[in-house]
């Protein structure tokens, strides 16, 4: 079969897709930058199992912070976390099965003085002493109580101090216009229990807010997938994770979630953007790359199933196509 241009291959692929041939097998196919599932929790999951299928980093939004400064930082999957949860005494997720005391602190205080048992600083400055790279407050009304405005501030200010950005779990009434007025700067889940009006879009597009899919955990995505559709038409940056770990599912790139994605309009370029995005890293690791063996995708819609071939192969591996 003829081998499409570069050009065509770009427009459908975006600027880091390569026609390549692997060395190792002598296979033919794709080279993308490497992927980041960003929304995963790795002790409920089987880390081996990513890179073989496509995932070659991942963001941990909610685990033991002691584990995650004992892990090793180098190897595939690499992975970067929150450490624990941040939420107020009976707030979710403290009383889930899933969530042991070593994933959730509770912050009864919005004190700014280091120390202080309770105090917002307190938290934010445990889990970035852990080597956390964002922090994960909990928004969840429809679970509990959940943290007031003073003590939200104080919060993300003491993240912010940090170098950290916030990710947010909001979960029932007006918790993502909650997210926006505290400056949160992530949601770890598109949001799902209220359709969001046109103003608070336009809002969380202007803040820079980046939404986080999860589409395939929710037994109806649609709520969702609409909002995402709307945030993304009006520019939002939206990234691709899953909650892998959340529900029994195979440790690999999800093509429920990546078809959730295409319905939501992130097709195509922006597809694989949401995939290679290494936030929160500031660059992806070049040393490894993604290939997905045989000929490219015919058209934007065949993308997702096409990349449940994806794997995770060292860089020196692929020989890229002369033009
Ligand atoms: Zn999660």
């Amino acid at each position: 079969m003829a081998r499409p241009d570069a050009d065509a291959l770009q427009a459908l692929l975006g600027p880091t897709a390569r026609l390549v041939r692997r060395a190792l097998t002598n296979d033919e196919g794709v080279a993308l930058a490497p992927f980041t599932d960003h929304h995963i929790h790795l002790h409920l999951v089987d880390e081996h199992a990513l890179p073989a299928h496509g995932i070659a980093a991942a963001l941990d939004l909610g685990g033991d912070p002691a584990y995650f400064a004992r892990r090793p930082r180098s190897g595939i999957p690499h992975v970067e976390y929150s450490g624990a949860f941040l939420t107020v005494p009976g707030g979710y997720p403290s009383f889930r099965e899933w969530a042991p005391a070593q994933i959730v602190r509770m912050v009864t205080s919005p004190s700014a003085a280091p120390g202080t048992p309770g105090g917002a600083r307190t938290s934010v400055d445990e889990m970035a002493d852990a080597g956390a790279s964002v922090i994960k407050v909990a928004l969840n009304a429809d679970a509990g109580p959940v943290f007031d405005r003073t003590t939200l501030d104080a919060v993300v200010a003491a993240a912010h101090e940090r170098g950290l950005p916030v990710v947010a779990h909001v979960e029932g009434d007006r918790m993502t216009q909650l997210a926006l007025d505290a400056g949160i700067d992530a949601l770890g889940h598109a949001p799902f229990t209220e359709r969001l009006d046109d103003e608070l879009i336009a809002r969380a597009v202007a803040a820079g807010q980046r939404w986080i899919s999860t589409f395939a955990v929710h037994d109806d995505p649609q709520i969702a997938i609409d909002n995402t559709a709307a945030f993304a038409a009006a520019g939002g940056t939206v990234l691709y994770g899953t909650d892998l770990g959340n529900g029994e599912r195979p440790s690999r790139l999800d093509v429920a979630e990546l078809r959730g994605l295409h319905r939501a309009g992130v097709r195509g370029p922006a597809l694989i953007r949401a995939l290679t995005d290494p936030w929160p890293r500031p660059a992806a690791d070049d040393a490894v790359a993604t290939f997905v063996p045989g000929p490219p995708p015919a058209d934007a819609g065949s993308i997702p199933h096409w990349l449940g071939a994806a794997t995770v192969v060292p860089a020196e591996e692929l020989a890229v196509h002369e033009p």
